[in-house]
C-alpha cells in the first residue's frame, strides 16, 4: 500500500501543494470551500486532510488508532454531513417510528436546520452544538459538509454565526459542485479552492494501475468519465456500460423496441445519481453528433465507441438542437420529480430517431 498524505487522490497537484503549505503554517484558515464538478474527488480530498490532521503521527499513516477510526467513520473529531449521514439519520428516525409520510429522496436532497442546531428527538447531532465542545481526542475537530449548496435558508442562517467565529480548534471544509447556489454570506467566510476535472490520461493510468482494467477499456472509460473519478467508477460496472450502449443505439435508431425503451428507462431511473450520469451521457452523445456531422471533426469526441454509428446515421442539426433542449429540460426538473421512470421514457420517445 502506498503511504502518506493524499495517497488516494488522483491529480489535483496544485491543490495538494496549496493545502500542504497551509498546513505547515500555524495560521491555517478556519474554513475552506472546495468547488468543482461532481465526482472529481473533492470530498475524498477533504477526508484525506482530516486523516493527516487527526493521525497520531501527523502523516496519515493509515495504521494508527486515529487513522483506523477515520477509515471506519467512527472518529469523534471528524464530523461529516453528507448523503450517507443523512440516510443514516433517516433510518434512525424510521426505527423510532417517525418516518411515516417522509419522502426519502426529498429528505436527503436538502440539509435542514436539524443538522445545524441538532434535534434530540430525531437523534441528530447539530454542528452548532458540536463545535463549542473541545475535540475529544486530538487538537482539532474537522467538519466536512458535502453539497453545502443544499442547505435550506434557515440552516444557512443558523450556520453563519458558527462559521463566522468558531472556537479555533475547528476546521471546516465545505464542498460544492454548484457554487452559484451557495449563499454569498457563506462563501465570503471561506478560502475558496477550485478543483478542475482530472485529465483524461491520468484517469486512464489510474484505471489501468489501480483497477487492473485492460488498456482499450480504460481508454474508453477515461474519455466518457469527463474528468470525474466518480463517473469512472460508475462506468467500471459492466451493466452500466451495457445500458449506455443500448441507450445510444436506441437514440441513434439502430435499435427500435418499445419494450427495450421501458426496460432501459426503468434501469436508468433507479437512483437520482445514476439518472444524472445517464442524462449527461445523452448530452455528450448529442454534442458528439454535432461535432462529427456539423463541424466534421472527430478528434475531440467523448463517446469514441459511437463514432462509426454516428457517421452511419442520418439526421439534421434541427433534431440535435431540439433533442439537446429536451434533455436539458429533463435534467433540470428531474430532481424534483418523483416519477423519474415516466420522465425518462417520455424523453426517449421524444429524442429517438
Ligand atoms: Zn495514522
Amino acid at each position: 500500500m502506498v503511504q502518506g498524505v493524499f495517497r488516494d487522490i488522483i491529480g489535483h497537484e496544485k491543490q495538494k501543494a496549496l493545502i500542504s503549505a497551509f498546513l505547515e503554517t500555524e495560521r491555517i484558515p478556519h474554513a475552506f470551500l472546495f468547488s468543482g464538478q461532481d465526482g472529481i474527488g473533492k470530498k475524498t480530498f477533504a477526508i484525506s486532510i482530516a486523516r493527516k490532521i487527526l493521525c497520531q503521527t501527523n502523516e496519515d499513516c493509515g495504521f494508527c488508532k486515529s487513522c483506523m477510526k477515520v477509515k471506519r467513520s467512527t472518529h469523534p473529531d471528524l464530523f461529516v454531513i453528507d448523503k450517507a449521514y443523512m440516510e443514516w439519520a433517516l433510518d434512525i428516525q424510521g426505527k423510532k417510528g417517525l418516518k411515516e409520510g417522509i419522502d426519502r429522496t426529498k429528505e436527503i436532497s436538502s440539509i435542514s436546520i436539524d443538522f445545524i442546531r441538532g434535534n434530540e428527538e430525531k437523534k441528530i447531532k447539530g454542528i452548532n452544538e458540536e463545535v463549542i465542545r473541545p475535540p475529544h481526542e486530538g487538537k482539532k475537530r474537522i467538519i466536512i459538509i458535502d453539497n453545502v449548496e443544499n442547505m435550506t435558508n434557515d440552516a444557512a442562517n443558523a450556520f453563519l454565526k458558527t462559521l463566522e467565529e468558531p472556537p479555533d480548534y475547528n476546521l471546516f471544509f465545505l464542498v460544492t459542485s454548484r457554487e452559484n447556489e451557495v449563499p454569498a454570506t457563506i462563501k465570503s467566510r471561506c478560502v475558496r479552492i477550485l478543483f478542475n476535472p482530472v485529465p483524461q490520461e491520468l484517469l486512464k493510468k489510474y484505471f489501468i494501475n489501480t483497477w487492473g482494467i485492460e488498456e482499450k477499456r480504460a481508454d474508453l472509460i477515461s474519455w466518457i468519465s469527463q474528468g470525474s473519478i466518480g463517473c469512472g467508477m460508475f462506468w467500471l460496472e459492466d451493466r452500466n456500460l451495457e445500458i449506455r450502449r443500448l441507450l445510444g443505439e436506441l437514440v441513434l435508431g439502430k435499435k427500435r423496441s418499445f419494450v427495450l425503451i421501458t426496460l432501459v428507462s426503468e434501469y436508468i431511473s433507479k437512483g437520482i445519481r445514476d439518472c444524472s450520469i445517464f442524462i449527461s451521457f445523452l448530452l455528450s452523445l448529442f454534442r458528439d453528433m454535432y461535432m462529427i456531422k456539423e463541424i466534421g471533426m472527430n478528434y475531440d469526441v467523448i463517446n469514441r465507441d459511437f463514432v462509426e454509428l454516428i457517421e452511419d446515421s442520418v439526421y439534421d442539426s434541427e433534431w440535435i438542437e431540439q433533442s439537446i433542449k429536451k434533455i436539458q429540460e429533463t435534467a433540470r426538473i428531474i430532481k424534483y420529480n418523483i416519477n423519474r421512470w415516466l420522465m425518462i421514457e417520455n424523453l426517449l420517445y421524444n429524442i429517438m430517431r
